[in-house]
């Protein structure tokens, strides 16, 4: 076999096609496309109208087995897929994955454009900056934590006289409301339009939204691991007369604003949920918006043009849209609903749309599901669960590795034992996925290192644990034609009837949700709600909020709360020590145990290795 360049090397040793001619093939009007360069574009949502009678595609959805250091290659196998069925099998293919964050790119992970033969290129543009998109949403994300400390502290030295003629100034002799003041007071019950009828008390309610600081939800939110902002304290220049208050930062893809641009299906749409937001509780216990702050326009301006999904390619010529959403564990973790839709129609009945649900089956998958799928009414035809023999090796109680060092002999020597012990890990995420009624192909990811037995044992037991069909694959050292079996099985398995079913009901109380996913699909014997957690039940079941859908913030390494704990754990308890409300995007956030909601950086970042060269402008070191 020959040796595999390094992933840059060989996404730089591939000229992309001319992103307007990909744009063409694919089906797509010049109108409808904007060019950003030579390689990306931004694709227009009034396509969604054009192609409205066009029945959609199959609907293929990538997970894996419980991630651990060793990485199973899900992007890789998204991306080896959709070059087998667009560019051996000839069906019309699109992939619709995340757009990667800078934290892990710069941090631990490398980027994520896939690797080997089976990448998204340039591979540079892709990881960083892409179109912005974001950038935008730390914009407007940090513009709503601006808006609320400043709120606060103008609240604080002002009557409520001053603060209303403040919030409606005088213009030409007369005050006058602003779209979104005059629904601010449909919401408070004042059917008036005229400032000058306000009685007293209705000026009162009006003016003043009285957050209570200690009820704030909404962090600043940065694309870096940076720990150090965990916890940190704002408002200490004196210039702020004391206003200071204990705060946090969070990853900016865990922003609700992502949420929202993922789970959106329209312009109007996502206005709306721009304006429903939560940020605070008020002292009298009712719940503040981003439309009450004034912000929701100015949030839908910020991001008007990263609703429109972008377009890029494979190695292998096939289109691919990235749109939305990493961090399965501690946001939702899907690409965007709409750059599916668009796929979808633009594959037409014989195609295939193929998406990526981050981590686990235990958190992307299930949350792809019982979000996303609620979100978007698409039903997936089938489910591919990547594993490799070296992850479910340290599964099976294999030693853990250190960055840095060597990899121990179990995951490069046969050691058939372990393997079939962590194969337990597979058989679970495969039962995960079988909750939902979608037919499962089991996708084994080769490494060089793996032997035929190997390969083979983790095919009989995927079989034998219900998977549909359980192929091994070769796309990351052959690129489309190491995947073909896999486009193959994908096939037949899409033809297979499925009986979609979501885990839980909305309707049922908030605790009985969060005990659902951690029994059936963790395998936790119940969960346990700590004070700060039973109190969020209690106020977001009053202000009706408990119907919403549950993402859960898990940690990604483990089944259970315990990252170090692998295979398939039993007999734990799950703890819930807070939750969160996304009320925009639409759903509420258990934190479990500890889960931090912004990585840092190890001793040794990816940083270290990049670099430019000056001459060629050529980014190097980027995996
Ligand atoms: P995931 O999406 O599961 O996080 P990726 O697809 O991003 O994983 O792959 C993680 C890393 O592993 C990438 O650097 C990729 O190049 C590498 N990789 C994936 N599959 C293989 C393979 N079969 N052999 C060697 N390296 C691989």
């Amino acid at each position: 076999q020959k040796p595999v360049p390094s992933d840059i090397v060989i996404s730089r040793s591939c000229v992309p096609k001319p992103i307007d001619c990909l744009a063409r093939e694919v089906g797509l009007l010049p109108d409808e496309v904007e060019l950003y360069g030579k390689t990306k574009a931004k694709v227009q949502l009034s396509i969604i109208k054009r192609l409205q009678a066009q029945p959609d595609g199959k609907y293929v959805v990538v997970t894996g087995i419980t991630p651990t250091p060793l990485g199973e290659g899900k992007s890789t196998t998204t991306i080896g897929l959709v070059q087998a069925l667009g560019a051996h099998m000839k069906l019309n293919v699109v992939a619709c994955v995340r757009q990667p964050s800078q934290g892990p790119t710069f941090g631990i992970k490398g980027g994520a454009a896939g690797g080997g033969y089976s990448q998204v290129i340039p591979m540079e543009e892709f990881n960083l900056h892409l179109t912005g998109d974001i950038h935008a949403i730390t914009a407007a994300n940090n513009l709503v934590a601006a808006a609320i400390d400043a709120r606060m502290f103008h609240e604080a030295s002002q009557s409520d006289k001053a603060l209303y003629n403040r919030l409606v100034p005088l213009s030409g002799g007369q005050r006058k409301f602003s779209p979104i003041q005059i629904n601010r007071l449909k919401k408070l019950g004042i059917e008036k339009t005229d400032p000058s009828t306000l009685t007293e008390e209705e000026i009162t309610r009006f003016a003043r939204l009285d957050m209570d600081p200690s009820s704030v939800t909404w962090h600043r939110v940065i694309d870096t691991n940076d720990r150090f902002l965990r916890k940190i304290t704002i408002g200490q220049s004196p210039t702020e007369k004391g206003f200071t208050r204990e705060a946090q930062f969070d990853i900016t893809v865990a922003s609700e604003i992502m949420a929202v641009l993922a789970l959106t299906s329209s312009l109007e749409d996502m206005r709306q949920r721009l304006a429903k937001m939560v940020v605070a509780t008020s002292r009298g216990g009712r719940p503040v918006t981003t439309e009450d702050l004034g912000v929701s326009g100015a949030l839908a301006v910020l991001m008007k043009d990263a609703i429109k999904p972008n377009l890029m390619q494979t190695l292998e010529g096939t289109p691919v849209f990235i749109h939305a959403g990493p961090f399965a564990n501690i946001a939702h973790g899907n690409s965007s609903i709409l750059a599916d839709k668009i796929a979808l129609k633009l594959v037409g009945p014989e195609g295939f749309v193929v998406t990526e649900a981050g981590f686990g089956a235990d958190i992307g998958m299930e949350k792809f599901f019982n979000i996303k799928c609620r979100y978007s009414g698409l039903r997936p035809h089938v489910v591919v669960l990547v594993a490799t023999v070296r992850a479910l090796k340290m599964h099976g109680g294999g030693p853990t590795v250190t960055a840095g060092m060597p990899l121990p002999k179990e995951y490069i020597e046969e050691n058939l034992e372990l393997l079939e012990k962590g194969c337990s890990n597979m058989r679970k995420q495969i039962e995960n996925a079988q909750h939902f009624g979608v037919p499962v192909v089991v996708a084994v990811n080769a490494f060089k290192t793996d032997t035929e037995e190997e390969l083979e044992l983790v095919c009989s037991m995927a079989k034998a644990a219900g998977a549909f069909d359980a192929v091994r694959c070769s796309h990351w050292a052959e690129g489309g034609a190491g995947a073909v079996a896999l486009g193959q099985a994908v096939q037949k398995a899409s033809d297979a009837s499925s009986k979609f079913k979501f885990l839980y009901d909305l309707e049922l109380p908030i605790t009985d949700k969060i005990r659902i996913i951690a029994q059936k699909i963790y395998g936790a014997d119940d969960i346990e709600l700590l004070p700060e957690a039973q109190h969020k039940v209690e106020l977001y079941t009053k202000q009706g909020f408990s119907n919403l859908p549950i993402c859960m913030a898990k940690t990604h390494l483990s089944l259970s709360h315990e990252a170090d704990k692998k295979g398939v754990p039993t007999g734990f308890i799950l703890p819930i020590r807070d939750i969160r409300a996304s009320v925009g995007s639409g759903f509420l956030i258990p934190l479990v145990g500890t889960m931090p909601t912004i990585p840092g950086l190890p001793t040794r970042p990816c940083f270290y290795d990049i670099d430019l060269d000056p001459e060629t402008e050529q980014v190097n070191g980027l995996f």
